[in-house]
C-alpha cells in the first residue's frame, strides 16, 4: 500500500476531485479520459487512483482494500452512464493472480450486465477470459515506449461514449485519434 501511496512514476494514491486536478495534463490514461469528459461535458465521479512501480504481486489486503473502495464507490454513486478504468493489465495479487480479471468481474457485478464497462491498458497486459467477459471494451498503448498514455485513455473514452449511445460533440476530439 505505501508503493501505492507513494506512487512512483504514476501519480500518488489519491481519491476524488483530487484525481481530476492531480491528473491534468499528464501523460496517462486517465488525463486523456478526463479531458475527453470534460470536452463532453461528462458528469464524472472520480473514485480512487492507485499505481505503482511493478516489483512484487500486491498483497492480499492491499488488494481487497482498493478493489473494495472501487466496488463499494460505484455502488454508492448510483445509477451510472457507463464506467472508464485505467487499468495495466498485468496485475498480480496474493490470491488473484489476474488482477485486473478479478477486478473487471467485480466491477461488472457491481453496475449490472447494461453499464458499459471500458478499460484503458498498458500494452504488456495479459487479456485474461475473466478480462474479455467482463469488460465490453478495452484499449491498449500502441507504442513503446509508452508515449501514447494519455492518447490511449482518450480513445477509450471516445469508445465509451459510443457504447453510452452517442457522442454528439464527437468530432471536437477527433484530433486525438492516431
Ligand atoms: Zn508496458
Amino acid at each position: 500500500m505505501a508503493a501505492f501511496e507513494q506512487g512512483g512514476g504514476y501519480l500518488p494514491l489519491c481519491r476524488g476531485a483530487q484525481i481530476i486536478n492531480r491528473a491534468r495534463d499528464v501523460n496517462l490514461p486517465i488525463a486523456g479520459a478526463i479531458a475527453h469528459g470534460e470536452q463532453q461535458g461528462w458528469q464524472m465521479v472520480p473514485l480512487v487512483w492507485a499505481g505503482a512501480v511493478p516489483s512484487a504481486p500486491v498483497t492480499a489486503d492491499c488488494y481487497a482494500a482498493l478493489t473494495e473502495e472501487i466496488v463499494q464507490g460505484l455502488r454508492d454513486a448510483g445509477p451510472l452512464d457507463g464506467v472508464f478504468l485505467d487499468l495495466h493489465g498485468a496485475m498480480v495479487a496474493d490470491g488473484a493472480p489476474d488482477g485486473e480479471g478479478t477486478l473487471l468481474a467485480r466491477v461488472r457485478q457491481a453496475v449490472g450486465p447494461d453499464v458499459p464497462v471500458v478499460a484503458a491498458l498498458d500494452l504488456h497486459g495479459n487479456i485474461s477470459a475473466q478480462m474479455m467477459d467482463s469488460a465490453d471494451l478495452m484499449v491498449g498503448f500502441r507504442t513503446y515506449p509508452h508515449v501514447d498514455m494519455a492518447l490511449t485513455g482518450h480513445r477509450a473514452a471516445q469508445h465509451l461514449d459510443r457504447l453510452m449511445g452517442g457522442a454528439p460533440n464527437a468530432k471536437r476530439s477527433a484530433s486525438w485519434i492516431s
